[in-house]
């Protein structure tokens, strides 16, 4: 072949022949060196532009804060220059653009080429019209592509120049903090002359070369690209544009060689992944999805079949609401069918840790909003960017009108590569989605031949599936597709060699897989990523305002219905729910629920969490009052009895803590109806009161009756023992409640990853601050406590409690946490043997193994939990319960809740001071089913709420109970958009197939099963008897039932 290039460049140039010598080298030599030894690429790029002229003028000024645009070309303006710094990080420097453009350009096409630091809004006429940045490859803004007569010569333009970058300003590295002080500079801005004909000739080598250096000396095509682009050079001489034509033809009729009809086909898709925070705040992701969207609709009127696909209602709600004129070209872009919402869901959430409740929100909230403004649902759930999919989400995408999904994540995993990338995904309850991940590997492609050419070739279902997506767009922090990409993939429409490259839709897409998909692979369960399992532990602060907030939200529905059910003339508080859903939602966007975000973030997302509490302890106010207000007492001597509302659907009998007229607090044991209240007067006595015995040596044993524990003066458990059965769950000479630290030095990932070798690095937390003692000696409640050191500057202190009646012992944990990359875990050695144990996630659980017998076992070295874990064998086994924790393991018989870690980037202050957390500890005889472990977990993390009322006799009222145990009635509201609807939902959480009846005392006069957006079932209309009505579950099955109040 090598003699064969070398004839034909005789024929031509030596400076040809220079060029295919250095293009056939180039595996080893990158194409812009080769470009110098040979034909003068460099020279033609200059070319790019042609003449140029300065501006009339150019004046700026500063503000720290983010203003609209009305207020800041009010302000003063003063004179600036090319070279000025402005800045620092996160301010925004507004310039005022004076420009006039010389009539003797008529004719050409004019940009006003715009290279600073930062990302910059052009506006034009008080409406934003393009945005730039130079990380993202836009520097010039078109003012017009054939300057006329007509046209605006003199034009005054203003451009918003954020002072960050598309991945904020980390000080050194991505994702090191932000440099406070970060100054931005202003390169280059002038107006110029842009060569079309120089662009596309660029464009055509880049492509032929890229096909001659990655399709490999074995295929012809790739010699014939060669050969192509040598006569290019032969006929091209780049001081001669008319010479321009005749090359580009020659490229053209190379792109004009069709591909046979079995080639691969692409579906390439414009996106713009934008991370909601991240490394810059909120409020700058308004901005991002502004400046990345303009540009979109600006690509769109030139290139009529470029689609764009787009998710994340909340971003579309707030380009609503802030650039009301960019989002009416939007919608009307979405009525072409080119720019197309997708995902269903509010943010792109974090796929492993919001609750079942918290997930359904994600796609009502999504999807009602593509409902209202677009039109339509969308039919495919889309998340490329999230740490790992809960097994339950088929179900839930199911419930919400959507049977396709997206992603590319698990191309991340660090031990084994997911074995397909088209396939059909199975949920715990058996429902199934129709799954995708992009086989090049990325949301954020550029449109270069390598990127098609690794589509096909990696893509690990080939025979079954000759259809793939391709996403591209500079993405994470904004940026999107450029016209150049466009132009590249044009060329690859369908040219021998290449896959077809089409531009497409999710639909047409998915479309095409349905009608030859009958014979794809079934994946079950859980996609786990074997990455970033830090970020189940990271920034534990926003970790346990989240599930506190999910709780919040739980009860003032649930009371809310209640009063509602009550009074009809109660105002159910739909708006504001639905406000404080939204930010909840919003804040478990998956870099700020996995605590991946930078410092700023973090607080805003702990300022939401506060709105959420102080609205919602308000509003729970108010439904209590609706609902219990003449038991409340008019004066304090008055409140001999405590009212107790349970918002939890089955009866409990707990230890309350309450205020005594006295002004003292007491404890009562009581016992509550199901999702109601009961008004208490006097405690309950407990069959068998607790004991707490301190030893000679120190240690101390407490004991309920129902179990028995026995603790070091370390505050270890040395035994603990079911009282009944007198079996032990601590091994003999093991410690339980023993904690542990690590160093914990990830590769690069810091707050993400936690690596499998901080494992080697355990040591047991031995020093001893305050030794065990009493702090309640028995009765209804017994505690002790101890401190702990961790190190000089971090200190642990635990209070262990045990109630009367209760299964399970509390610990009650207050840390102070000064560390830098330390993991602190808290373990569990148990007598129980199992191959798998078993963890709770959303409306369910599942089981991982407890070994590492394979790289798909040992990759689990860390894992996710919500509420509970378990590790049982037959007969017997030991849950470990947790009010806020979601990163736990259980390896052979050691059960791990993983508590803290001390990441400094992007965040060095993150999880820095006073923790307070809980877990516990339940022993239990039988099945974790049997035994009651998800009703306690659930307990632990509801508590009961009481208040003080008058002394009146009044029966208890329980407003619903379900009669199986195995199903839970997790959610109570009022139906969105239907006043005097409410919706129940139940979900199977044994993992069975059962039938129960949901009873009810409230004013039901019509059942219905729907879906989880709320609609009807049209086949759904349940009998209402005596019992309530009557549901049929199957595992882990999600039933909503719309309750028509009368
Ligand atoms: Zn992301």
């Amino acid at each position: 072949m090598w003699l064969f290039v070398c004839q034909c460049s005789h024929s031509g140039s030596y400076r040809a022949s220079r060029f295919l010598m250095h293009a056939r080298k180039l595996k080893q030599i990158p194409v812009k060196h080769s470009e110098k030894q040979g034909f003068n690429f460099l020279a033609l790029s200059h070319r790019l532009f042609g003449d140029t002229c300065p501006l009339v003028s150019l004046s700026c000024f500063q503000t720290p804060q983010r203003i609209p645009y009305d207020e800041a070309v009010q302000q003063e303006f003063r004179p600036a220059a090319v070279g000025d710094a402005f800045g620092p990080t996160w301010w925004t420097c507004w310039f005022k653009v004076e420009l006039s453009i010389p009539r003797e350009w008529a004719g050409k096409e004019v940009h006003l080429l715009w290279d600073s630091d930062g990302e910059a809004m052009v506006w034009r006429d008080s409406q934003p019209v393009q945005g730039l940045t130079r990380e993202g490859e836009k520097t010039s803004y078109i003012l017009t592509d054939s300057l006329m007569e007509t046209d605006p010569h003199n034009l005054n333009l203003y451009m918003e120049v954020a002072c960050n970058g598309l991945f904020g300003a980390g000080k050194g590295t991505m994702i090191a903090p932000p440099d406070p002080d970060k100054k931005f500079t202003l390169n280059k801005v002038e107006l110029v002359v842009f060569n079309r004909d120089v662009h596309e000739l660029l464009v055509d080598f880049e492509i032929l070369l890229d096909m001659a250096k990655h399709l490999g000396e074995k295929n012809q095509r790739s010699f014939q690209a060669l050969y192509t682009a040598n006569q290019m050079v032969n006929l091209c001489d780049v001081t001669d544009p008319s010479t321009f034509p005749a090359a580009h033809q020659l490229a053209s009729a190379f792109f004009s060689q069709r591909n046979g009809e079995s080639q691969h086909t692409i579906h390439a898709m414009g996106h713009c992944h934008i991370d909601s925070a991240w490394l810059w705040p909120y409020e700058e992701s308004i901005r991002k999805c502004a400046r990345s969207w303009v540009t979109v609709v600006r690509l769109m009127e030139k290139n009529p079949g470029f689609t764009f696909t787009c998710s994340q209602a909340q971003q579309l709600e707030w380009v609503r609401n802030w650039y009301p004129g960019l989002y009416a070209q939007i919608q009307d872009f979405a009525r072409k069918g080119q720019f197309i919402p997708v995902g269903g869901t509010w943010v792109e959430m974090d796929g492993n840790l919001p609750n079942g409740e918290s997930m359904v929100r994600q796609f009502l909230q999504g999807q009602r909003f593509f409902q209202e403004q677009f039109g339509k649902l969308c039919t495919e759930f889309w998340l490329p960017d999230t740490f790992g999919y809960s097994a339950q989400l088929p179900q839930l995408m199911r419930g919400c009108g959507i049977w396709r999904f997206l992603t590319q994540k698990l191309s991340w995993s660090l031990v084994n590569t997911f074995p397909h990338h088209t396939f059909f995904w199975e949920g715990i309850d058996g429902s199934s989605v129709l799954a995708h991940f992009p086989p090049g590997d990325s949301y954020g492609m550029q449109g270069f031949v390598e990127e098609m050419l690794k589509t096909v070739n990696n893509n690990k279902d080939k025979g079954r599936v000759n259809h793939s997506v391709a996403l591209f767009g500079f993405g994470d922090g904004g940026g999107g597709p450029t016209q150049k990409m466009l132009d590249r993939m044009k060329r690859m429409k369908d040219v021998d060699g290449l896959p077809r490259v089409q531009m497409s839709t999710p639909d047409q897409f998915f479309s095409v897989l349905e009608r030859d998909g009958s014979q794809l692979y079934t994946w079950i369960g859980e996609l786990f990523l074997e990455l970033h399992n830090g970020t189940y532990t990271t920034q534990a602060q926003i970790k346990k305002s989240n599930r506190e907030c999910e709780r919040i939200l739980h009860d003032v529905e649930v009371l809310s219905s209640l009063a509602l059910a009550q009074k009809s003339a109660f105002p159910y508080p739909a708006t504001k729910l639905q406000r404080l859903w939204r930010l909840l939602l919003l804040n478990q966007f998956h870099d700020v629920l996995p605590g991946t975000c930078i410092q700023l973030v973090a607080e805003d997302a702990m300022t939401y969490y506060e709105e959420i509490r102080a609205m919602g302890t308000l509003l729970l106010k108010e439904a209590v009052q609706s609902l219990i207000g003449k038991l409340l007492p008019t004066g304090s001597e008055t409140a001999e009895s405590t009212v107790i509302m349970n918002t939890l659907p089955w009866e409990r009998t707990e230890v309350i803590s309450r205020t005594r007229p006295t002004g003292a607090d007491t404890l009562a044991l009581v016992k509550v109806c199901s999702m109601g209240y009961s008004v208490v007067k006097d405690s309950l006595t407990p069959p068998h009161p607790v004991r707490v015995v301190k030893q000679l040596d120190g240690s101390i044993t407490m004991e309920n009756g129902v179990i028995a524990a026995h603790l070091d003066s370390m505050g270890h458990v040395t035994s603990l023992h079911l009282v009944s059965s007198g079996r032990e769950s601590v091994p003999e000479g093991s410690c339980a409640n023993q904690f542990v630290i690590f160093d914990d030095i990830p590769l690069y990932w810091d707050a993400w990853d936690v690596m499998d070798y901080h494992l080697e690095t355990r040591k047991p937390v031995t020093t001893l601050v305050k030794p065990l003692e009493i702090i309640l000696p028995g009765g209804l409640r017994g505690s002790v406590r101890f401190s702990l050191q961790i190190s000089e500057k971090s200190i642990i202190t635990q209070e262990v409690i045990l109630d009367a009646m209760c299964p399970y012992l509390r610990f009650l944990t207050q840390v102070e946490w000064n560390e830098a990359h330390k993991f602190l875990k808290v373990e569990f050695p148990v007598q129980a043997r199992s191959m798998n144990a078993t963890y709770e996630i959303q409306f369910g659980h599942l089981q991982r193994p407890t070994h590492w017998n394979t790289s798909w076992d040992w990759a689990r070295f860390e894992v996710w939990s919500h509420k509970w874990m378990d590790l049982s064998e037959h007969g017997f086994g030991v849950a470990l319960l947790n009010d806020s924790k979601y990163g736990a393991s259980v390896h052979g018989n050691t059960m791990s809740l993983s508590l803290l870690r001390a990441p400094k980037s992007p965040d060095t202050t993150a999880d820095m001071g006073h923790h307070q957390f809980t877990y516990a500890v339940m022993p239990h005889l039988g099945s974790f089913q049997e035994a009651g472990v998800i009703r306690y977990a659930y307990c632990l993390n509801f508590p009961l709420h009481t208040m003080p009322a008058d002394s009146v006799q009044c029966p208890a009222w329980s407003a619903f109970c379900v009669s199986s145990p195995a199903v839970v009635l997790e959610t109570v509201k009022q139906a969105e958009d239907r006043p005097g609807v409410l919706v129940a939902r139940l979900y199977e959480s044994h993992g069975s197939t059962v039938v129960t009846w949901l009873q009810t005392c409230l004013p039901v006069k019509e059942a219905i099963t729907c879906d989880l957006l709320e609609q009807a079932d049209p086949t759904g209309h349940l009998p209402l008897k005596e019992l309530g009505v009557e549901l049929s579950f199957t595992p882990f099955q999600v039933i909503s039932v719309l309750l028509v109040l009368g």
